[in-house]
């Protein structure tokens, strides 16, 4: 789960982090207040998306009176805020953070996430701050350093300490910036996450360490150790059809291809949509309708597929070891009552009685191809798009 930027901070708050004193708004009209009340010579106007790269699409303003504070929180409240990160389309902009500006003298990155190909937490920084971070890890990534964290152990001091040499900190520096990288992983061990990023973190003119934006996300998985997360979730911020498909307990994940893929089970729909690359075409989303797949999760899986306008074609691909195929094809028949396909349709499935389940669907007259296999079913889908 992903939360603002404000959310994160208040987090960095409760763990003794030094982050800037903020208000957050959703009224322009409380602009005027919220500078009087921060009474600084220069504050920051941050749009709360939750997408990064806000200060290049025009999210992230300084201002130095009253006036301009306004002026940019009428500019930045409502508009819609385009960056790398939202695609096209881009978000909407119903709050904003108003927060004491500070004189930077030089931009860092730190960020934690889990390397899985490890199964460790990772802390990296690097010296190139304010930066889309998979540029320079892409063109130069020997300016990003790592320090893998034993998670039975934790962030080690002397881990903490080569870490803020990496950054090229001196004398009282290397103790902020310690202190901030220790209060970082107790916030990624304490809560749960998946991934933190402070980007920047900065050092000011007057030689104080501060994270001046915080991206973080939860892991969903231990959502249940953490009931209070729940109320930080913004729904609007997140994919309709995503949220659409969490009601119906459906694991779906949009993606920006033409093949809508229903399938039982993540590796296998993870495999689907690989056979799909395979053939040709790109998959419209990840769907894994689960184990017990029936008429209502079939139904509902159509309902959400056929929602995404990208769509042009539908694989569905069931392996019937929980669930039988004939159930399955039975489901699929009553399924085509309730909602209208539009689309071409393929269907396979493979497992127990998917003898007798082609046999229903090929005798049901509903229009729709019969694959005998994964690849012969992912040719065959891509055909009837081309068509
Ligand atoms: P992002 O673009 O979504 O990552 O938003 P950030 O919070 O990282 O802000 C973008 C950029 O705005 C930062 O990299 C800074 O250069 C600049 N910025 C943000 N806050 C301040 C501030 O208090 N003072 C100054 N001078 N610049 C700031
Ligand atoms: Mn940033």
């Amino acid at each position: 789960m992903k939360i603002h930027e404000y959310q994160a901070k208040n987090i960095l708050k409760k763990y003794g982090l030094p982050v800037p004193n903020g208000i957050v708004t959703e009224k322009p009209e409380d602009a005027a207040a919220i500078w009087d009340k921060l009474a600084q010579n220069v504050v920051v106007v941050k749009a709360q998306i939750h997408a990064g790269g806000r200060g290049k699409g025009g999210g992230v303003k300084l201002a130095k009176s009253k006036e301009e504070t306004i002026e940019h929180a009428k500019a930045i409240l409502g508009m819609n805020l385009k960056t790398h990160q939202t695609g096209p389309e881009g978000q909407l902009v119903k709050t904003i953070l108003i927060e004491e500006g500070n004189l930077i003298e030089k931009e860092y990155y730190v960020g934690i996430t889990l390397d899985r190909r490890i199964s460790k937490p990772v802390f990296m920084v690097s010296t190139e701050g304010g930066m889309d971070i998979e540029e320079v890890a892409a063109k130069t990534p020997e300016k990003i350093v790592k320090e893998i964290i034993e998670p039975g152990l934790g962030l080690q001091n002397w881990q903490a300490i080569r870490l803020a040499f990496a950054l090229g900190f001196e004398g009282d520096m290397v103790k902020q910036c310690v202190k901030i990288l220790h209060g970082l992983w107790k916030v990624y061990d304490g809560e749960d996450c998946s991934l933190i990023e402070v980007n920047p973190l900065i050092a000011t003119k007057d030689q104080k360490v501060i994270p001046l934006d915080c991206k973080i996300n939860f892991d969903d998985n231990a959502s249940y150790r953490h009931p209070d997360q729940a109320e930080l979730r913004d729904i609007a911020e997140e994919d309709p059809l995503e949220v659409e498909a969490s009601k119906f307990n459906l694991n779906y994940v949009r993606l920006d291809g033409e093949v809508g893929c229903m399938v039982n089970g993540a590796g296998l729909a993870m495999g689907t949509m690989d056979i799909i690359k395979y053939a040709g075409s790109e998959p419209a989303n990840f769907l894994d309708v689960g184990g017990g797949a029936n008429v209502e999760t079939v139904t509902n899986g159509f309902k959400i597929i056929l929602s995404d306008p990208n769509v042009k074609g539908i694989f569905v691909n069931i392996f019937g070891g929980i669930v039988r195929c004939d159930r399955i094809a039975n489901g699929i028949i009553e399924a085509a009552k309730n909602v209208e396909i539009t689309v071409p349709l393929v269907v396979r499935l493979a497992g127990t009685n998917a003898e007798e389940a082609r046999d229903i669907l090929v005798k049901s007259g509903l229009k729709l191809e019969v694959a005998t296999g994964l690849k012969d079913g992912a040719e065959k889908i891509v055909a009837a798009i081309r068509k």
